[in-house]
């Protein structure tokens, strides 16, 4: 890969730094972090940013202009995630549906689909949650077993969703279902996009380490879905499944990774110990070190399958590498974080940064297990990538 940025590709760099001091929230840069407090106004705040961004035209940089995107080249989207890292900009609220669904939508929705789901999930009027995982199925996402019996031209759900992020606050649905019990288990499943708005579906919050409760269990109780809103074939859901969790395992946090990094050589500069702040000493210089050449790994690591998806067109399994190496020094950032804090780790939201190094230290547990956990990469990686004979 050549690692020169063309002119272009620069221009565009500054043309999204200068949007982003323009529009950014007030005081974001300083550390004011609205709705920090209140999971309401934490929701309307982000709601409020994903239309930022929909009217200055970032919501949709990779989607193809015909559905309201920028068309942007994988590496003009690189540079979008470097830079929405370096401002720390605040999360999409709405990841799963721009990053997963409409993609999937448009490779394998109908034209109807397309026309009435894509725009909304752009401007971020409706709101998505991604209902794959059950009590008795996370890992082994095909023993899936939440019913969809035909009812005329609806179908009626039964059964449990679990760990379903935004479910609470989310519109729409993407539910894999079970449609056939009578086959191999991978046949049989059959993708609805489901409407949220039904007193037959409950939400349940989880309380999370983290002190926050972004995900859930959903109750259905005889809920509809109509046969419209089947995306691919009934009982042929797998692959339509895949293709999203594809789209899923193409992301990378990498760049945020590097952010926290350069906030911890900050802390380091600011804070001190024996007489002398940490920077200076020895061993601290020693392991922000160590951590610095990790993400340099990591980051080239994601590059190279940048490179390989420019050839392929496609994200390839690669990407489980990413996701493995960079949990892994994440967590490793932020033990360190945790050592340096010392006691101020026991001041949860009192403490430095108002907490947030103590609630960034327990974000990696749960991202090492989102998307699928480090031991399934594992497996993907050691199968897809490296050809090694298959897990029993
Ligand atoms: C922060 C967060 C957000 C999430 N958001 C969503 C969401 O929005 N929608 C959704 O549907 N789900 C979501 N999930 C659920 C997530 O996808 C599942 O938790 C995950 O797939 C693991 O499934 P499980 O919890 O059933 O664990 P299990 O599959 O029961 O795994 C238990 C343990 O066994 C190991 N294991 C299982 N199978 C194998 C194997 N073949 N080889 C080696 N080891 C194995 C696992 O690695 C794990 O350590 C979220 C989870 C988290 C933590």
């Amino acid at each position: 890969m050549d690692f020169e940025y063309t002119e272009d590709q620069e221009r565009f760099r500054q043309e999204l730094r200068e949007w982003l001091r323009e529009n950014l929230p007030d005081g974001w840069q300083a550390g004011e972090r609205p709705g920090t407090d209140d999971p309401e106004e934490s929701v309307e705040f982000l709601l409020d940013w994903q239309r930022t961004l929909h009217e200055g035209g970032w919501a949709g940089l990779h989607w193809p202009e015909e559905y309201g995107g920028a068309d942007a080249s994988l590496l003009e989207q690189v540079i979008y995630s470097q830079e929405t890292a370096r401002v720390d900009a605040p999360a999409r609220i709405n990841a799963v549906g721009i990053d997963f669904v409409g993609p999937t939508l448009m490779e394998l929705g109908t034209d109807e689909q397309k026309e009435r789901f894509l725009p909304k999930i752009l401007s971020g009027e409706e709101l998505w949650c991604q209902g794959y995982s059950e009590p008795d199925a996370g890992s082994d996402l095909a023993s899936l077993s939440l019913s969809a019996d035909r009812n005329g031209d609806e179908f009626l759900l039964n059964g449990q969703k679990v760990w379903t992020s935004y479910a609470h606050v989310a519109d729409w649905c993407f539910l894999l279902t079970r449609t056939d019990e009578s086959g191999p288990k991978h046949h049989g499943i059959t993708v609805f996009l489901v409407d949220m708005d039904q007193e037959e579906i409950q939400t349940e919050p989880i309380h999370q380490i983290t002190d926050e409760t972004d995900f859930n269990e959903v109750f259905f109780d005889d809920a509809v879905a109509r046969e419209e809103h089947i995306v691919g074939e009934i009982d042929e859901g797998w692959e339509v499944a895949m293709t999203l969790s594809a789209f899923e395992h193409s992301m990378s946090d990498v760049f945020s990774i590097d952010q926290r990094w350069r906030s911890l050589v900050e802390f380091c500069e600011e804070h001190e110990r024996d007489g002398k702040p940490l920077a200076e000493h020895t061993h601290v210089r020693r392991e922000l070190a160590r951590l610095h050449t990790r993400i340099q790994a990591g980051k080239l690591t994601h590059y190279r399958n940048v490179s390989k998806q420019m050839e392929t067109g496609v994200p390839g399994p690669e990407g489980s590498m990413d996701k493995v190496f960079n949990n892994q020094t994440e967590k490793k950032l932020e033990n360190f974080a945790r050592r340096l804090l010392g006691a101020n780790n026991a001041l949860w939201t009192d403490g430095p940064d108002d907490g947030q190094w103590v609630t960034d230290l327990l974000m990696p547990y749960g991202k090492m297990i989102a998307g699928g956990t480090k031991d399934v990469q594992r497996n993907i990686i050691a199968e897809r990538v490296l050809g090694l004979p298959k897990d029993d």
